[in-house]
């Protein structure tokens, strides 16, 4: 076999390719550096597409406005990562962020200083951030009462417009459920989310899925369909559903794997495509050495193809468990490229709390890297561990981002705190 072995220089090297690190990218370029982002496939794709910055802190308080709750863990988590992290910053990252997604046709909205309540596959309402545009009327149908048709798919398994009805009917008393077999799919025993997206970027498609439903749209304000509407340009498929139905048509996230968070990385991926700043390796980083003052050499891929990379400085976005940033093993959790120090509960034992649903979390899920305020790990004495190493994302402590309805505003706020704080020092 044939290896092929590669070099590049950058000022920053960005490992990992989910939300921290595709942001972190983003804001970098968009600040003139140099940037290699290093990493293989993406979480993203089953994630639901929701941007949520504070929903729930503590145990059961929901946050209407996040930037109460954020002002709240501020004063009562001092290591949560938003803690050095100003509002007017967090808000600047997301400016960014929407902008670059707005020029890939993917739309976000938010509302200035509140949550936004979302409709979920399983017909509870969720406080989110930055949502999908496609999903906002959801929002305005759900706040207004608005006598609503719920539409869902023969075959599609985890998502029933009868049991959002219904688990719904009490908050909503207007809101109804059809079932309907999607154009084209009658031998199919099942169907999924990105084959009927993939189906409804076809206008004649669209087309078909109207005539379907219009025999059961009665005095329906608003319909509601799970987040299928198409693939690279949902705008689009939602615009053309209106005017055929005739009324506000909205999406409804689905559990994993999700529309919209594939939506979201291919978005990403579209922008930095032909960015001249930025080269993408898609590979894994294996090892990453500081070269004493001299920055770092980050090496990527596998015998078969291998790439170094010299860069000035190293942001870590490697995320928790499932990215494979952090690895839990029996004798504690290690951070996995650096052998950094991870903050941890002082026994395996304490990494749970016997109930499943402790109104405080399991400490396990607050485990993670501690930074200074420029988002530099730190090590044991509390000196960082490089002057241009920093670290980003879910892989920080005690953002219990599950719990707390923070997971994409750390990851977003990090991001952009760690880039602004490695550009500041160059
Ligand atoms: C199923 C699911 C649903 C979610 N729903 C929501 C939601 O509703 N609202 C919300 O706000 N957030 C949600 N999120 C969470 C949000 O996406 C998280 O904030 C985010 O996953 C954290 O991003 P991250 O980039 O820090 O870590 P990750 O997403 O874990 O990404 C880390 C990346 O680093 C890569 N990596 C690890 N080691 C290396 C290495 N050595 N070399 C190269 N790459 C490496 C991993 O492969 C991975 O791609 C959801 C996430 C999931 C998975």
């Amino acid at each position: 076999m044939r290896s092929e072995t590669t070099t590049l220089h950058a000022d920053l090297a960005i490992i990992g390719t989910g939300l921290s690190g595709m942001s972190a990218a983003l804001f970098a370029v968009n600040r003139g550096l140099s940037t290699v982002l290093i990493g293989s496939g993406s979480p993203m794709n089953f994630a639901s597409g929701l941007m949520d910055l504070m929903g729930v802190w503590p145990s059961s308080k929901e946050w209407d406005d996040p930037w109460a709750g954020i002002a709240r863990v501020r004063k009562e988590i001092p290591g949560h990562p938003y803690a050095t992290i100003s509002d007017d910053s967090i808000n600047q990252a997301f400016t960014e962020l929407i902008a670059f997604l707005k020029v890939q046709g993917l739309d976000y909205r938010r509302s200035a200083r509140r949550n936004v309540n979302i409709i979920t596959s399983l017909g509870t309402i969720k406080k989110s951030y930055l949502v999908p545009a496609t999903m906002w009327n959801g929002m305005l149908a759900f706040e207004n009462q608005s006598p609503s048709l719920i539409v869902d798919f023969s075959g599609m398994k985890l998502f029933s417009a009868c049991q959002i009805a219904s688990t719904l009917s009490e908050q909503w008393p207007g809101l109804s459920s059809v079932r309907l077999e999607f154009p084209n799919t009658s031998h199919l025993e099942e169907v999924y989310p990105e084959h009927l997206a993939r189906a409804l970027d076809v206008p004649e498609n669209r087309k078909r899925l109207a005539d379907l439903l219009r025999p059961h749209l009665k005095t329906h304000a608003y319909v509601g369909f799970p987040a299928v509407l198409g693939t690279s340009a949902p705008g689009e498929t939602v615009s053309e559903l209106e005017a055929l139905l005739e009324r506000p048509v909205f999406e409804i996230p689905t559990p994993p794997v999700s529309v919209p968070g594939i939506r979201l990385h291919q978005a990403l991926i579209r922008g930095f495509e032909k960015h001249e700043r930025l080269h993408f390796v898609p590979d894994m980083a294996k090892k990453v050495t500081s070269l004493s003052g001299k920055g770092f050499s980050v090496t990527a891929g596998n015998d078969g193809r291998r790439c170094h990379v010299r860069s000035q400085g190293v942001l870590l976005c490697t995320g928790r468990f499932l990215g494979r940033g952090l690895i839990a093993e029996r004798a504690g959790i290690r951070e996995a490229l650096l052998g950094l120090p991870v903050t941890q509960p002082e026994s395996r034992q304490m990494w749970h709390h016997s109930t499943l649903f402790h109104p405080k979390g399991h400490p396990v899920n607050r485990a993670g890297i501690l930074v200074d305020p420029l988002f530099r790990p730190l090590m044991q004495s509390s000196a960082p561990y490089a002057e241009q190493l920093h670290a980003a994302g879910s892989i920080l402590a005690h953002s219990d981002w599950t719990r707390m309805k923070c997971g994409s505003g750390v990851a977003v706020a990090t991001a952009h705190a760690a880039v602004t704080a490695f550009d500041q020092g160059m």
